[in-house]
């Protein structure tokens, strides 16, 4: 059923139904998610990029989302995956250079150098953005969702495997 079809994606589009988030205080906080997915399948263009209308059907809402080519769907999704394998050599360089300095024993009034900071702050950065951009390329279908953050809260277009 969700054998490729080529020029073609299949997507998702989710209508969230309840948003709510219980606990917090004494219990743990909880956030329980309920949609409901209905299954598209969208033309890809030729060249360059398409916005096309989707309907959900639970509301009739009529979203835009825009597609891109096969082509520029793999290079932004491979371009990804770069980015999340250069995050992790830099995350690996920047934690050894860190343990490395921080392990020293300074001589009386020396501070440590700037780029022990610098290397604390990379490590940081690295550790959320490699994960975010090795997710983002994994699941890369060339399909956006156009809508501001408040209809994001309502709708989403998700990728299907296989699709
Ligand atoms: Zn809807």
């Amino acid at each position: 059923m969700n054998r490729p079809i080529p020029g073609t994606v299949q997507v998702a589009v989710r209508h969230i139904l309840s948003d709510k988030v219980t606990g917090g205080i004494i219990r743990p906080k909880t956030r329980t998610v309920t949609w409901q997915d209905s299954l598209y399948r969208v033309r890809r263009p030729k060249s360059g990029r398409e916005i096309v209308e989707l309907t959900c059907p639970v509301c009739d809402a009529s979203l835009l989302a825009e597609v891109s080519t096969e082509a520029r769907t793999r290079r932004t999704a491979t371009l990804c995956l770069v980015l999340a394998a250069v995050c992790a050599v830099v995350l690996v360089a920047a934690l050894g250079y860190a343990f490395h300095e921080g392990g020293r024993t300074l001589p009386e009034g020396q501070s440590l150098p700037v780029l022990f900071s610098v290397s604390v702050i990379a490590v940081f950065v690295m550790f959320v953005a490699g994960p975010m951009f090795y997710v983002v390329g994994r699941g890369y279908n060339g399909v956006s969702l156009l809508a501001t953050w408040r209809e994001r809260r309502l709708h989403q277009v998700r990728p299907v495997r296989g699709g």
